[in-house]
């Protein structure tokens, strides 16, 4: 079945080029050229993936962006900027982007980079995660510990989700950024640490842990009690 891509870009020659290359390879594109338009569309129905561009007329996509991720949407979202600072750029990622891609680009590289992204959320059917007393469901985008609700930004949540779907296997850093913050983040390298620091003080209980150090070789989802 054909995957159904939202594009939201307000440049017409770059909105038109994009649709005809990807509906070449077979996706199914919605058009939209405005940041308010972009709201509504999201809110009608659901789309595989989001091309999201950064400056738009009425809403900016970092706006659409974090608006989505707090309504506890998943989707898939690719940030297009012609910006290329870092700081924009980790900006973009912190807000809950899968991926940023600087223009101008290839369209062999945004091609490459959603086929990712949707193979990704293809393999990530399970809507529920239960590990000892840790509830994590992706649809509702619910975690509870020992029944009490645990609140986590939208990057602790694909954190976590990310070392519940590889629960004993150690994962390093760098698998941590590139699955969770995206394929070329170039950020500060301690970001994973903070996060999972953050994690761990939220996923605090006197008896037991849940995120492993491998000295060395990064972290592991792997409960263990210590009394
Ligand atoms: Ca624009």
């Amino acid at each position: 079945m054909s995957k159904t891509i939202l594009l939201v870009e307000d440049e017409e020659s770059l909105q038109f080029y994009l649709k005809s290359e990807l509906s070449f390879e077979n996706y199914v594109v919605i058009q939209c050229f405005n940041g308010k338009n972009a709201l509504d569309l999201l809110e009608a129905q659901t789309y595989d993936l989001v091309i999201l561009d950064w400056m738009l007329p009425e809403r900016s996509g970092i706006d659409i962006l974090r608006r989505l991720r707090r309504q506890g949407s998943n989707v898939p979202v690719i940030i297009m900027t012609a910006r290329s600072e870092v700081d924009d750029k980790v900006m973009g990622l912190d807000s809950g982007a899968n991926d940023y891609i600087t223009k101008p680009f290839e369209i062999e590289e945004l091609l490459a980079r959603i086929r990712v992204l949707l193979r990704v959320a293809g393999t990530n059917q399970t809507d529920e995660y239960n590990y000892y007393d840790l509830i994590m469901n992706t649809k509702t985008h619910r975690v509870t510990l020992l029944n009490q609700p645990i609140l986590l930004t939208q990057r602790e949540f694909d954190l976590l989700n990310y070392l519940l779907r590889n629960k004993d296997v150690v994962v390093s850093r760098d698998e941590i950024l590139d699955n969770v913050w995206g394929v070329d983040f170039s950020g500060q390298y301690n970001t994973v640490d903070v996060n999972i620091r953050h994690l761990r003080q939220k996923l605090y209980l006197p008896d037991r842990s849940y995120i492993q150090t491998e000295r060395s070789l990064g972290y592991v989802l792997r409960v263990r009690f210590d009394g």
